[in-house]
């Protein structure tokens, strides 16, 4: 055949014609190679999803095995034993309070059924009024429709209205979500919220925000559903964000790491309260992918890995902080391997800023205003470090 059309695919490289669409061949750990051999530092670990990196050997293996022994089973009235195990396995490391472990395919998939379990929890209370989801700006949720009716970013809205009805926005604030709950009375049925914003720059919760916020929630008899989509599982330092607050969240949104980033996996975790709504009225939401057999078998390996990994994680994130803190001072924000230094970018400056980061062979988020960097928790001393140098490099060619 002759060479491969590069305008095929409707994506967010779209628009660029295909001309500079970047192939990615091959990976290793923290590299990435593009089709012509060129290599680069993989500073956001995928999309925040590679945490151990990629290439493992131990999750191929696994994911392998599994293809070989069980290639799929539906999870309805039927199950398989990865999924099992890895609900048993999740659930001992979640935060107190939550029994249940719903799997479907990735973050978005995650977020609508959370959604579905806090208006069907009310209901079945005989709550019917308690239907409104109360969001906070600023926040992502994912590309499906409830998830983006959540999302508190209005580009992302923009011509594929009607959302989904009853969806409140909050500020940033613990008194706007307490004053929003009085305001609605008992219409909330669920605050929705990342326990640390990090779509744009790594936004870190104001002091006291988060026990304020979960007893106000708590209070008002709504549901607290915490996106751990990003957060999650080994990203801020701990198995949960949630930990560094000490949350019980009713129910807890997981997809990215879950799985590696070595095959497509979501999950919300489920307080038995909320659980028991669907005692004598079975869940009727399912997805024909939802916890597929290979994807929880590399869940299963991933949190094997981290395991190994995440006591030692603290002293590389400590590293990563005080580097890029020497490189961009007063503008770092960050928790764990999570982290932004805060820039206001124009398109121009930001399109030149992103060039700069690959010419010094990283890849990272560029955003209007950050950049963002989420190393696997795998990189070595020497390889954070060479991260930070490729941004800070970049940086300073962009402010020449
Ligand atoms: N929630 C959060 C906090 C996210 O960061 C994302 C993805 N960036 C999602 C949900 C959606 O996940 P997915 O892209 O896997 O559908």
């Amino acid at each position: 055949g002759g060479a491969v059309r590069r305008d095929r695919l409707l994506t967010t490289g779209a628009a660029l014609g295909g001309a500079d669409l970047m192939v990615l061949s091959r990976a290793q750990g923290v590299f990435v190679w593009d089709a012509a051999g060129r290599r680069y530092l993989d500073g956001l670990s995928g999309y925040w999803c590679c945490p151990l990196g990629c290439g493992r050997r131990d999750v191929a293996a696994r994911v392998a095995a599994q293809l070989r022994l069980l290639s799929y089973a539906p999870l309805d009235w039927r199950a398989h034993p990865p999924a099992l195990e890895l609900a048993e396995a999740l659930l001992a490391r979640a935060p107190k309070g939550l029994t249940r472990a719903y799997f479907c395919s990735g973050g978005s998939e995650a977020v609508e059924t959370a959604l579905k379990i806090a208006r069907l929890h009310a209901f079945e209370r005989g709550e019917t009024k308690r239907t409104v989801f109360l969001a906070r700006r600023g926040s992502y949720h994912g590309a499906a429709y409830g998830a983006t009716s959540v999302s508190g970013f209005p580009t992302l809205k923009r011509g594929v209205g009607p959302l989904v009805p009853d969806v409140v926005e909050v500020g940033g604030s613990a008194s706007d979500v307490e004053a929003a709950l009085s305001r609605l009375g008992g219409r909330v049925a669920a605050f929705i919220a990342e326990p640390v914003c990090a779509a744009g720059r790594v936004q870190l919760p104001p002091e006291g925000y988060w026990p304020r916020v979960a007893r106000a929630v708590r209070a008002s008899g709504a549901l607290l559903i915490l996106d751990e989509v990003l957060t999650g599982l080994g990203r801020t330092g701990t198995w949960f964000a949630a930990e560094h607050w000490g949350l019980e969240p009713d129910l807890l949104v997981l997809g990215k790491g879950l799985s590696g980033g070595y095959a497509p996996l979501g999950a919300v975790l489920v307080s038995e309260r909320v659980a028991e709504t669907f005692r004598d009225r079975p869940f009727d939401h399912g997805y024909t992918f939802q916890g597929h057999p290979a994807a929880c078998a590399a869940a299963l390996a991933t949190l094997e890995g981290l395991a190994a990994v995440l006591p030692a994680a603290a002293a590389g994130a400590a590293a990563l902080h005080k580097d890029l803190e020497r490189a961009a001072p007063g503008r770092v924000a960050a928790l764990g391997h999570l982290a932004s230094v805060a820039l206001e970018l124009g398109e121009p400056a930001r399109a030149r800023l992103k060039e700069l980061t690959l010419e010094e062979g990283l890849l990272c988020g560029v955003e209007p205003d950050a950049l963002q960097l989420a190393p696997a928790l795998t990189a070595s001393p020497r390889q954070l470090s060479a991260i930070t140098a490729a941004a800070r490099r970049a940086l300073a060619r962009l402010m020449l």
